[in-house]
């Protein structure tokens, strides 16, 4: 059976993995403060819960990832700087380890177990404190040269001088209207309250104009960036997968509208818009399989 092992800032989550099916799985919280090395331990005792005998492991993480296993950076988990994940867990596991961005493999395990069935060229974006992708062209998964494929929350979606700050540093990033950050400060500058995003979705719901435009900005800018996509690739499929994907049907007419508008042809404006079919699973799901690529 496969392991997967998704390591994100808040959690690591493994799994024993058959097929599309998580059989059995553990987490264990992530101590952002604890620095590389004793994170890796973490993840490693993680696994070993699950199995003494690994025979190989695939690991999502939080960031950009070469080929040969070497992190650039962790955006949320300080000390990862040039850390190379698959070498250091490889001495621990004493298998083989697969490392690849969390967009990226959320792709993968759509791509074998959900839209991507139907869909043979997709992106998948992630939402939530980031925005993320993943990207398959023609049912292959294709993380770039150097890993940073799809990460499309840093595509310039608004060039003007007072645009939002991004966390990358600069302005008008799509993240900077459509991460969890951008959401909170929206809403509140409409005069709603939240900490998380669920409220803003039961003000959009009861028809408030403080969720419904906070939405509109976020599917806005979504539509507008993925037009620059679409220009490019003419995909089969958009799948967006994150939190955020259970209030879906409050922002897809914004993202279609901003595609619409954005897009060169009418055709790849009309893409399918999709909710992700594995949801949180496809981390761990598509981890487990980065071991058999
Ligand atoms: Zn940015």
């Amino acid at each position: 059976m496969l392991i997967g092992v998704d390591f994100g800032g808040t959690a690591v989550k493994a799994g024993l993995v058959d097929g599309g099916e998580v059989v059995r799985s553990t987490s264990t919280a992530t101590r952002l403060d604890r620095g590389p090395t004793e994170i890796l331990d973490a993840i490693a005792s993680t696994v070993l819960a699950l199995t003494p005998k690994p025979e190989a492991v695939g690991v999502a993480i939080p960031g950009e990832v070469n080929s040969e296993g070497r992190c650039w950076r962790l955006a949320n988990v300080p000390g990862f700087e040039d850390v190379s994940i698959g070498e250091e867990l490889s001495k621990r596991l004493s298998c083989p380890i697969a490392v690849e961005n969390d967009a990226t493999t959320a792709a993968l395990g759509e791509q074998l177990y959900g839209h991507g069935r139907q869909h043979p060229s997709f992106l998948m974006v992630t939402l939530g404190t980031g925005v993320g992708g993943g990207l398959v062209i023609g049912q292959q998964l294709y993380p770039g040269s150097n890993g940073f494929a799809a990460e499309i929350g840093h595509n310039n979606v608004d060039s003007s001088a007072d645009a939002p700050v991004c966390a990358c540093g600069q302005r008008g990033c799509i993240e900077a209207f459509a991460g969890t950050k951008a959401l909170l400060r929206r809403f509140a500058e409409l005069g709603g309250t939240a900490t998380e995003v669920l409220p803003i979705s039961v003000s959009a719901r009861r028809g408030e104009e403080a969720g419904k435009k906070t939405f509109e900005m976020m599917g806005r800018a979504l539509g507008k960036g993925l037009a620059v996509i679409q220009n490019v690739l003419d995909l089969n499929a958009i799948v967006f997968s994150g939190g955020i994907s259970a209030s879906f049907d409050l922002i897809e007419q914004h993202i279609r509208a901003g595609l619409r508008e954005n897009v060169f042809g009418k055709p790849p404006g009309e893409v399918p818009l999709l909710v992700s079919e594995l949801g949180e699973r496809a981390g761990v799901i598509g981890a487990a399989h980065l071991t058999t690529l």
